[in-house]
């Protein structure tokens, strides 16, 4: 019974843990990934679960729960980003960790995933509250992360302010500044240019390299964005730049539709100012899942996981998914979208821009030499526009669906360092 029990590692038994997992099987199934090295992929090297105790407002001491899970760190330091949300538990934080260390390894970072988070909905905490919950959480979490350990990175929930407390926490521990201990942090720190519009800048890339392919022209193409966080954004930004009509954008509050495409940059002022689309004078008002099947070129997931599922694939009715959010696709959902012809830009392709721009800082930051925005930039179109040619090529070649090409090359990455380094001891 306990051997049946932790056969099925009810520990991380959470949806977004199921989705993880069943991609993850299937690519090791496709590749036939051997059995020994599937063991040690499946479940993380460390989980770490902490309490975050904070003095609120009204004097009252709240508990809140934090996670850090480190997935593999054969290929180098853990890297990977820190969520606040309601939502997060044990098993989603895992799942997010081996995410990254698919995401590293496809793009050739020399990172092994992590993720980590606190539960709770800070949109109902004070900014001195904010500040005191990150700061205890780094403390709790000082032991294992580190800029030779586990670098920690904006993610759902938390941004460069958040970053800039825990870089600072952590160097009053040690006794001195150390930048290199988290990425996404402010400029005047030790943080880097172009990491704030990275993963936006990424996913444009990918969009456009997968519109050269199906050889689609972006002016004339729309693009439906869902989430208008910091990926959503920035995708909004510079696709419109290339020409692409954003016709319909969502968030947490509602969702908008506006047919001969927004203003974007009133748009973005008007969310810098209000936190919310609604209430933008342009457009009308939809529901979520009538956003989700607008007619459009490009849909754009860019908010939590699972909101492509079997509920709306099927009257889906984009040309390309472009995946900002990681596991923005169910397991079930994906077959579907195969089934219909839909181009499909996985996560950990579509969103990789946020942690190799990550990547940048961290080495700037080991460095003390800073680079200019330009170089950063073009730096970060080489990797993406080559990850996304290499994937594309090897789908095309051995004809499987651009999702299982992306895992198995990330998955035999991983397999060929293990296998040099041997198991200890
Ligand atoms: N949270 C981002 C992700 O999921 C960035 C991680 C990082 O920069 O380390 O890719």
């Amino acid at each position: 019974m306990l051997n049946g029990q932790l056969e099925k590692m009810e520990e991380f038994d959470q949806p977004a843990y199921r989705i993880a997992m069943a991609y993850f099987d299937s690519a090791a199934r496709l590749m036939h990934l051997d059995p020994n090295l599937y063991e040690r992929f499946k479940t993380p090297q460390r989980a770490l679960i902490v309490s975050v105790p904070i003095r609120r407002q009204d004097d009252r001491v709240q508990v809140f729960r934090g996670y850090r899970v480190q997935h593999n760190s054969a290929l180098g330091p853990f890297k990977g980003g820190i969520r606040y949300h309601p939502g997060v538990n044990l098993g989603e934080v895992a799942a997010l960790a081996m995410w990254m260390t698919w995401k590293c390894a496809l793009v050739g970072l020399p990172f092994g995933g992590a993720k980590g988070g606190i539960r709770c909905d800070p949109d109902t905490l004070s900014r001195a509250e904010l500040q005191r919950l990150t700061r205890r959480y780094t403390s709790e979490i000082f032991p294992i992360i580190g800029p030779d350990k586990d670098i920690p990175a904006p993610d759902i929930g938390t941004n460069e302010q958040i970053m800039a407390w825990m870089m600072d926490t952590y160097s009053q521990h040690v006794g001195y500044a150390i930048p290199g201990v988290v990425t996404g942090k402010p400029i005047s720190i030790g943080g880097s240019m172009g990491r704030e519009d990275a993963t936006g800048r990424g996913l444009a890339f990918t969009i456009l390299e997968a519109m050269r392919h199906l050889s689609i022209s972006a002016s004339g193409s729309t693009a439906v964005i869902q989430g208008f966080g910091n990926v959503g954004k920035h995708a909004a930004r510079i696709l419109s730049g290339y020409g692409i009509r954003i016709v319909g954008v969502g968030d947490a509050k509602g969702c908008l539709l506006h047919e001969g495409g927004f203003d974007i940059s009133r748009l973005l002022n008007y969310t810098a100012r209000e936190g919310t689309v609604i209430g933008f004078p342009e457009g009308e008002s939809l529901s979520p899942a009538a956003l989700i099947t607008q007619p459009c070129t490009v849909l754009i997931p860019a908010a939590v996981s699972g909101m492509i599922n079997l509920e709306n694939a099927a009257q889906l009715q984009c040309r390309i998914l472009a995946e900002g959010a990681n596991l923005a696709t169910d397991f079930e959902a994906d077959a579907i979208l195969n089934d219909r012809g839909v181009f499909v830009i996985p996560d950990i392709l579509a969103n990789a821009g946020g942690v190799i721009v990550s990547y940048f800082e961290w080495v700037q930051d080991l460095q003390n030499y800073f680079w200019k925005e330009k170089e950063i930039q073009d730096r970060l179109a080489e990797v993406m526009t080559g990850t996304f040619a290499h994937v594309l090529s090897r789908s095309l070649s051995e004809k499987t669906e651009m999702r299982m090409t992306a895992l198995m090359i990330a998955i035999e990455k991983l397999a060929t360092a293990h296998l040099a380094r041997g198991l200890y001891p």
